[in-house]
């Protein structure tokens, strides 16, 4: 394995720090930064820096840190699934979907999960590893440039949601750096409301992150509306109560003004009863905030189904009826295995990686 560093994992105070040590001027540092952040894959390619301090920005660092394997196109509507080969031979997977808003990106942000959750296919093999925030940034890079170069001219990646393997605030620190970049008026600017990060409920990293003067969207992966049905589909409801999560959400909202959205999976028999419907109702019910409901993606020797059409829309109606902002998340990609993970299991079992 290369084991050069990346340099997309650096801030430009960083870079700042390299260009000097290499005996350059600050404004170097700028230059670098704003190239790594069109997306250049070379430091070739930096033309108004000097041959010299490329040759020698070549032999310290990489740029990138992953490529493409594989990549599926829904014949449906478009979704794009990539399964991106990691420097050190893992794998990971990431999808753009092209919504009328512009397209969005869902990134993983670590090799795997440790959290445990029973429908999910990415945590079945449990943690490998964290993404380092160039490993997130070239995800974007590489699929903006794939949607430039190939699809679509005019529109790149405009929104970004962590809702790939992994759970982002289990690899805090990695991630809000890798906001931070992802958000730099010098690199793609992505503003934060047009990004979302979705979390199991890790309650003091929630309350961290309404510190962070980062006001994303935060989308809690609720999916129960009592501690005793959760935490027999999620291990973490274990540790942190749906009440807790629940005060730490409206906290989040109150300190940055975001709405706070709610994920619920429904299960067949498991959690889409009109039982649930109305408990979730109560429990959500004064609060300003917004459900996304999705019929579970049935995982490979699962044991979840999705539930029949009458009965998602009769769950949908009972939350509607008690005034909450309630909507239905669009099934895309169905053809290419939708769910999380799904795609990388698929991919290692027909081809075994040595
Ligand atoms: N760890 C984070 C983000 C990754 S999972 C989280 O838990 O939110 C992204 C979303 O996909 C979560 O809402 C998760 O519960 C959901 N998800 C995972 N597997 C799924 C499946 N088989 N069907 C439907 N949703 C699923």
């Amino acid at each position: 394995m290369d084991i050069k560093p990346n340099i997309l994992d650096y801030s430009l105070v960083e870079i700042e720090h390299i260009v000097k040590d290499m005996g350059q001027p600050a404004f170097r540092a700028k230059q670098i930064f704003k190239w790594l952040h069109t997306g250049v894959t070379s430091f070739k390619d930096m033309n108004n820096i000097s041959q010299h301090m490329r040759q020698e920005l070549d032999g310290r660092f990489i740029i990138g840190g992953v490529e493409i394997l594989q990549k599926l196109v829904s014949k449906n509507d478009g979704t794009a699934k990539y399964l991106f080969l990691l420097r050190d031979g893992n794998i990971i997977e990431s999808v753009v979907m092209p919504y009328s808003y512009g397209n969005t990106q869902c990134l993983s942000t670590q090799v795997g999960c440790r959290m445990g959750c029973r429908f999910c296919a990415s945590t079945r093999e449990g943690l490998v590893r964290n993404l380092t925030p160039g490993e997130m940034l070239s995800q974007v890079f590489t699929a903006n440039k794939d949607v430039l170069d190939k699809e679509d001219r005019d529109r790149g990646i405009k929104n970004i949601v962590l809702m790939g393997s992994g759970e982002p605030l289990d690899n805090y620190d990695n991630v809000i750096k890798f906001i931070h970049l992802i958000h730099d008026p010098m690199g793609m600017n992505i503003s934060y409301r047009n990004i979302t990060l979705s979390t199991c409920g890790l309650v003091p990293n929630i309350i961290k992150l309404a510190h962070e003067d980062m006001p994303i969207t935060l989308s809690l992966s609720l999916h129960a509306p009592n501690d005793e049905l959760r935490r027999k589909i999620m291990p973490i409801g274990s540790k942190y109560s749906v009440h807790d999560i629940i005060d730490a959400s409206r906290y989040y909202f109150k300190e940055t003004g975001r709405r706070v959205t709610f994920e619920y999976a429904l299960m067949e028999g498991v959690n889409d009863g009109e039982k649930e419907a109305f408990e979730l109702s109560k429990l959500l019910g004064d609060f300003d905030c917004h459900v996304n409901v999705i019929p579970v993606n049935p995982i490979e020797d699962g044991m979840y189904r999705k539930g029949s059409r009458e009965s998602v829309e009769r769950f949908i109606s009972i939350l509607r009826r008690s005034g909450i902002n309630v909507t239905k998340r669009r099934e895309l990609g169905s053809d290419i295995n939708g769910a999380c993970g799904q795609l990388k299991r698929s991919y290692l079992k027909s081809k075994p990686i040595t």
